[in-house]
């Protein structure tokens, strides 16, 4: 068996024929074959005898039921127990995670041997409100900063993953489970891929904000014993300030030798009282998150590959073939890098041709522009020129013309 889906199902009669059609005809065109894993959490409608229907009819079809309504928690954990597969997936029942994604995750899974999970992530939810999607974003910060493991936002438990990680996940038996958390605890490479939450196939979600809530809560305090020293912090702060508010109150009544106020005095032992109640509190809440740790029996580590001395012939040709191959994609990378890096430099000398191109074109534009002004400015002063030289030729005529006019009367007047 090469895929194990488990499908989660509480109150789904709306969709679990629906996903069962889509996803068979996603996964009877693939070479590998589908097991599939629905486990009804306590479903109070049809979803039962409609698993059972398709139960009847198909091969390769598994139904765990629960005796009343556990959490999809559970119904993860039920599923993974009963994987056979080499890769599991779970995916929910009403049909907001496409069937056709995860054929895509098992292809990245098999291209890909670095990769021991691949993770859908939902940029954000449609349907969410403004507050609903900040609250979420805050959440997944606070729990990267509390438990010092990393939570990525929007990650979903839409996830496919190799058998190593199964087994690892299962090692982890504790009853408050955070399936998200889990998978961060665990570690091993994961790759992210993002998707589109899809319209449900038909019911509503089982999620309601107070659930939400609970269910964040139950995270945080299933993957974080920090919230227990915040107590220890309050107490060694107030203890702290209580101590130098009452020095530094005694020292200046002594100096100054004054009586000391009563409403002073219930004011430090409050600090000093409360102080030593929230320390001896926050000592407690340290002792009480090492049981906390303790009694969830988490492994101390986790193995995600190991090669004995005496499996040496096993391995070692293996290995060496992984080297190979690790150093031939290197080179290929590289190879890759260098020709990138070619072209860049290609394409900036091509950009440094077209400017300084554009450069001289402007500058023989400029210059011929210059030259048309130039030829215009001698065009003028030729004008210039033979207008002159005519205004000339034609000033001596009318000056003859002016005097005729002028000298002629008055001589006849005189001659008179
Ligand atoms: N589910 C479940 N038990 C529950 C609640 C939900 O098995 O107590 C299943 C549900 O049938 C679906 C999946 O978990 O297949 C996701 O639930 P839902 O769609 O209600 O959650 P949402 O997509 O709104 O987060
Ligand atoms: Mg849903």
């Amino acid at each position: 068996m090469k895929l194990s889906l488990i499908i989660p199902c509480y109150n789904e009669e709306e969709c679990v024929e629906k996903f069962f059609e889509t996803a068979s005809s996603v996964f009877e065109a693939q070479s590998y074959k589908t097991e599939y894993i629905f486990v009804n959490d306590g479903s109070e409608d049809k979803t039962l005898s409609l698993l059972k229907k398709i139960y009847v009819e198909n091969p390769r079809v598994n139904i765990i039921s629960f005796s009343r309504n556990f959490g999809k928690e559970a119904a993860m954990y039920a599923g993974l127990k009963a994987a056979k597969g080499e890769y599991i997936c779970f995916i929910d029942a009403d049909l907001q995670q496409r069937p056709e994604l995860v054929a895509k995750m098992v292809e990245l899974l098999e291209k890909h041997r670095e990769y021991d999970c691949i993770a859908a992530f939902a940029k954000e939810r449609k349907e969410d409100s403004s507050f609903a999607r900040f609250a979420k974003k805050k959440f997944y910060s606070l729990m990267t900063s509390v438990s010092g493991i990393e939570f990525v936002g929007g990650a979903s438990d839409f996830r496919c993953f190799r058998r190593n990680v199964a087994d690892a996940i299962l090692e982890l038996c504790e009853y408050h489970r955070f399936t998200k958390g889990l998978f961060a605890w665990v570690g091993f490479n994961t790759r992210y891929v993002p998707y589109e939450i899809q319209e449900r196939g038909g019911g509503d979600s089982k999620w309601s904000l107070g659930k939400l809530f609970s269910y964040a809560f139950d995270g945080l305090v299933a993957f974080s014993t920090k919230p227990l020293r915040w107590p220890l912090y309050c107490g060694v702060g107030c203890l702290a300030f209580g101590i130098i508010y009452t020095l530094f109150y005694l020292l200046f009544n002594i100096i100054r030798r004054q009586q000391l106020s009563e409403a002073a005095v219930l004011i430090s032992l409050l600090f000093i009282f409360f102080g030593l109640t929230l320390t001896a509190l926050g000592i407690l809440g340290e002792y009480i998150g090492k049981i906390h740790i303790q009694v969830k029996k988490r492994p101390v580590y986790i193995t995600s590959e190991s090669y004995a001395a005496k499996e040496r012939e096993k391995f070692a040709p293996v290995l060496q073939e992984e080297l190979e191959r690790e150093a031939a994609e290197l080179k290929k990378l590289k190879i890759k890098r260098a020709k990138f890096k070619e072209m860049k430099r290609q394409q900036r000398v091509m950009e440094q041709l077209v400017a300084q191109q554009q450069i001289e074109q402007e500058a023989l534009e400029a210059e011929q522009e210059a030259e048309a002004f130039e030829e215009k400015v001698q065009e003028g002063k030729k004008q210039e020129k033979k207008r002159k030289v005519k205004a000339k030729k034609q000033k001596p005529r009318s000056e003859e013309a002016e005097d005729a006019y002028t000298t002629g009367p008055e001589s006849g007047f005189e001659d008179e």
